[in-house]
């Protein structure tokens, strides 16, 4: 019987596809790799041939550099390339902005690695498409019960809500600088917001992308060079540390939210100093990460990183072979908990406050 280990096996630098000679995000140097999206936890310079699709290879040319790779490769979703013995497509992974699932077929066996996904719908990238596979392999940031994330929308409608109740106090919204942050802006403009959103200039160069690219976010201004009063009652993005740090003291009285799935749990918003803690993520959540499981009709699954071990037991309950990768590296930037201290920092496994801290709604 045929199984993933036909395809794909681990090395040093990560997922590696013996018949197709290529890395998949690897996280370290490699001749071929192809990356699902541009996440700096998954896209690294420093590969010879990069494939992608076309945003995620323009994302990384942003933040690593024109030369971030020997040369590159463009791929349309859905579009089939040969690459040694096997047959690559990408699909969307609804994660943020360009970013793909991979599906390998080799002499008629399917094997679909899903890079980070999410289901929600999201204004500022295209909709997740299960793709049904022999072999899925998945992430697991959020995999267990006590992660579901409420709708985004509503998120938004609290901070919105809150900016009308303090007009005179500047709310200044943590979310990573890759998709979490367009995200946020374009759910304001949907629920009516069109005032000018300052933003931090971290932000500038992936926000004028987006827009660029077809995601229209509406009047954007730089947060600095305004005196005080000129930033009450604004709505301010910027990254997460810079809610924490001597740029935020320009803010009249901050109201400061964070826009992330860590949210879902009280312990992590305090640590985050959230006022106003928005659950917003791009990861799926328990159901849809079991929901997706089961569309693939996967017999075989295998978790890269985050919560494995009970996904991998879900699995097992649902008569799916799992077995956990434990790759160490990814999840370290988008969702990554917001904390100062190393203790409380990013894939965690499930510790006291996520696994026990919080009622199961
Ligand atoms: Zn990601
Ligand atoms: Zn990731």
């Amino acid at each position: 019987m045929r199984s993933a280990e036909d395809v794909l096996s681990l090395d040093a630098a990560g997922l590696y596809c013996k018949p197709g000679g290529f890395h998949v995000d690897p996280m370290r140097p490699v001749a071929r790799a192809i990356v699902t999206h541009g996440h700096s936890d998954h896209a690294r310079p420093g590969h010879g041939v990069v494939a992608a699709t076309e945003e995620t290879l323009a994302i990384m040319a942003i933040r690593c550099g024109e030369g971030f790779c020997g040369s590159r490769r463009a791929l349309a979703y859905g579009e089939t390339v040969r690459v040694g013995e096997v047959d690559v497509t990408l699909f969307p992974a609804g994660h943020v902005l360009g970013s793909a699932q991979v599906l390998i077929e080799w002499r008629g066996f399917r094997v679909v690695i899903s890079g980070d996904y999410k289901r929600e719908r999201d204004p500022t990238c295209a909709a997740f498409e299960p793709v049904r596979c022999d072999a899925f392999v998945t992430e697991a940031t959020f995999a267990l019960p006590v992660f579901r994330h409420p709708p985004a929308a509503g998120e938004v409608g609290k901070l919105l809500a809150s900016l009308a109740l303090f007009p005179e106090r500047a709310h200044l919204v943590g979310a990573y600088s890759l998709g979490k942050a367009q995200r946020v802006i374009a759910l304001a403009r949907e629920a009516g917001h069109d005032a000018p959103i300052l933003i931090h200039g971290a932000l500038d160069k992936l926000c004028r992308f987006y827009e660029a690219a077809g995601v229209p976010l509406g009047p954007l201004e730089p947060a600095t060079g305004r005196n005080k009063a000129d930033l009450a009652g604004k709505l301010v993005i910027c990254p997460p540390s810079a809610t924490r740090d001597a740029w935020a003291r320009r803010f009249p009285d901050p109201v400061t939210a964070f826009a992330s799935g860590w949210m879902r749990i009280r312990a992590r918003a305090r640590q985050a100093g959230a006022e106003l803690p928005l659950v917003i993520s791009d990861h799926a959540d328990w159901d849809d990460l079991c929901e997706t499981i089961l569309d693939t009709e996967a017999e075989e699954v295998w978790v890269t990183h985050g919560q494995e071990e009970a996904l991998v037991h879900w699995c097992g309950e649902n008569g799916i072979r799992a077995r956990p990768l434990h790759l160490i590296g990814y999840g370290e930037e988008e969702d990554a908990a917001p904390a100062a201290d190393p203790a409380a920092s990013p894939a965690p496994g499930p510790d006291a406050s996520a696994a026990g801290g919080e009622p199961a709604p």
